[in-house]
């Protein structure tokens, strides 16, 4: 099991999850989070802390399928273990849908 980020991060990146987490498994995308699931223990503290409700465990409906999301960029972005400013319009994006295909870049964000 792991927890994964889902498209409801995209364009927040509130980033009030990294600094829960004991293992430092949180990557950084240029608008998006995502967490490495073969470092995750599981261990559900940052699932709370998440004010765009994007953290799940994979064990819930839906969220199997972005497991090989979250590895395949957790591999590629740099780690971040310490809370930044959220994006702009990050409210303004907040739930709503889509954001994936409307938003998501593949770019690598600062880390840090
Ligand atoms: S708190 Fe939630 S929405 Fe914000 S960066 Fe973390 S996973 Fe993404
Ligand atoms: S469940 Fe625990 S180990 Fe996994 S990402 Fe969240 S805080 Fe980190």
């Amino acid at each position: 099991m792991t927890y994964i980020v889902n498209d409801a991060c995209i364009a927040c990146k509130y980033t009030d999850c990294v600094e829960v987490c004991p293992v430092d498994c949180f990557y950084e995308g240029e608008n998006m989070l995502v967490i490495h699931p073969d470092e995750c223990i599981d261990c559900g503290v940052c699932e709370p802390e998440c004010p765009a409700e994007a953290i799940k465990p994979d064990t819930e409906p839906g969220a199997e399928e972005w497991v090989d999301f979250n590895r395949k960029y957790a591999e590629k972005w740099p780690v971040i273990i310490t809370k930044k400013d959220p994006l702009p319009n990050a409210e303004e994006r907040d739930g709503e849908d889509g954001k994936l295909e409307k938003y998501f870049s593949e770019a690598p964000g600062e880390g840090g």
